[in-house]
């Protein structure tokens, strides 16, 4: 499955940015046969890649509230196995307590080419979600995941680094197109 951008060769993807700023629709609990080949698909999407943290439906075109990232060792960049148990996959999370200090940290995103964004995130977090079995589950997440989930969750919400970023960093020579978008020059 190929990922949503809102952008593409310094062209706006109308289409594909619709989707990625839509409220995603929950997932029907217990899990039906839809809910549960959504799932799959996103996490067949994850695994084999080594380019990204975590990824959510919505970036791979499905508008459903599941996110899928890696649960550690985010300097070992060898792709993510399926199975491997290197990974969390949440259904209909939310987050139930936020906790300790605020971090400020450079992110990217797939589905933002090109940019990264300084966003400030919560350190620790609580999250009330469902695994890819449909099994209730509360998971505590500390220091740089709880960044990623935070990351992820957003994107279930329509909510990208361009609208959380405190600062926008792009590369001079695409500055007449990223220029236009951020500050509508
Ligand atoms: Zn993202």
């Amino acid at each position: 499955m190929k990922t949503w951008k809102l952008w593409e060769n310094e062209k706006i993807n109308e289409e594909e940015s619709r989707l990625l700023r839509r409220h995603a629709d929950e997932i029907p609990i217990p899990l039906d046969e839809e809910g549960k080949r959504d799932i799959e698909i996103l996490v067949d999407t994850f695994t084999g890649r080594d380019d990204a943290a975590g990824l959510a439906a919505p970036q791979i075109g499905i508008s459903k509230r599941v996110v899928v990232f890696k649960n550690g060792n985010f300097s070992d960049k060898t792709p993510v196995k399926k199975g491997g148990g290197n990974y969390d996959v949440l259904v209909n999370p939310r987050i139930t307590q936020i906790r300790g200090d605020k971090e400020k940290m450079q992110e990217a995103c797939l589905s933002c080419p090109d940019i990264s964004a300084d966003v400030v995130r919560a350190t620790s977090i609580k999250v009330k979600a469902y695994d890819e079995k449909g099994n209730k589950i509360n998971k505590r997440y500390t220091g740089f995941l709880a960044r990623v989930v935070q990351h992820e969750l957003d994107h279930l919400d329509g909510k990208l680094i361009v609208d959380r970023g405190t600062t926008i960093y792009f590369p001079k020579e695409k500055s007449q197109f990223f220029d236009k978008i951020f500050k509508g020059e």
